[in-house]
């Protein structure tokens, strides 16, 4: 599943091409992702300029000079990238954005979405205040993601460390490997109850989470990493991980082994020995 890191590298990918770029056409191949497709989304967007290229949480958004904004999420399965009109569409490749500018030419945003929990919608309104991202907490990279905001928003919480940072309402975009990550790196048991656990080792797991996101971001994400590959498949790019996918492995601190077990139908991954 793209994750946060995935996501970034796909902004960071597919922003040179379509900054200041004039939507020239949308072809809609599939209209029925996670929530339909607007029908009147190529009428809306042709002839827009593309202003911003931005990310919150897990979506990335295109604002465009009459103030609207095409959003759009990857959901299970979802990549972006760029190319031209010479290649033909794949059955998965649900929808093309085709834009023209002076400086990178004609090119296509296309996504594809093999599991079409994905999504592409329009608004006209400030994205901030959109059903999908007013909920949102802040973004795990932003300095209101902070330990003392961590701190207040654990208080008296009775779930587990991991699931409160899952929590898309109190930070954005944690995914599941990130988080066991983060526990791992800040020594913190990921079953321990996010209410009992003091600030100082809250500094430690936001430093941590700040980390390995940053980490990620560098290395182009864990799955994704060529925008402009013309074969068709997105590049995948194996991160360096520590706890995750590595049940019965040794601990590369202290060569326990690693213990898996499932937390709200996720797995998590960590060192009983050194995460307390
Ligand atoms: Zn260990």
């Amino acid at each position: 599943m793209p994750e946060l890191p995935e996501v970034e590298t796909s902004r960071r990918g597919i922003e040179p091409y379509l900054l200041n770029s004039t939507i020239t056409a949308i072809n809609i191949r599939q209209h029925k992702l996670r929530w339909p497709v607007p029908a009147n989304l190529p009428a809306l967007a042709k002839g827009k300029t593309i202003l911003e290229v931005r990310r919150r949480a897990k979506y990335i958004y295109l604002k465009l000079n009459n103030g609207s904004s095409i959003i759009i999420h990857l959901g299970m399965s979802g990549s972006l990238r760029i190319c031209t009109n010479k290649l033909p569409a794949d059955k998965h490749d649900h929808l093309d954005i085709c834009v023209s500018s002076k400086q990178t030419g004609n090119n296509i945003l296309r996504l594809r979405d093999p599991r079409k929990f994905g999504c592409v919608l329009w608004t006209d309104k400030d994205i901030n205040q959109h059903k999908l991202i007013k909920p949102l907490g802040p973004e795990p990279l932003e300095d209101d993601f902070n330990a003392e905001y961590l701190h207040n928003k654990a208080h008296k919480r009775q779930c587990s460390i991991k699931a409160l940072i899952m929590n898309s309402h109190i930070v954005a975009g944690v995914g599941n490997i990130y988080a066991n990550e983060a526990l791992f790196k800040a020594g913190i048991n990921p079953k321990r109850k996010a209410g009992n656990i003091s600030l100082k080792r809250l500094q430690k797991l936001v430093d941590a989470i700040k980390l390995t996101l940053n980490e990620s971001i560098r290395q182009g994400g864990t799955t994704l990493r060529d925008f402009t590959s013309e074969n068709g498949q997105p590049g995948y790019f194996a991160q360096k991980l520590l706890v995750y996918g590595k049940a019965g492995e040794n601990c590369s601190v202290c060569g326990q082994p690693i213990i898996q077990f499932s937390q709200q139908q996720r797995s998590t991954y960590y060192c009983p020995h050194c995460q307390r």
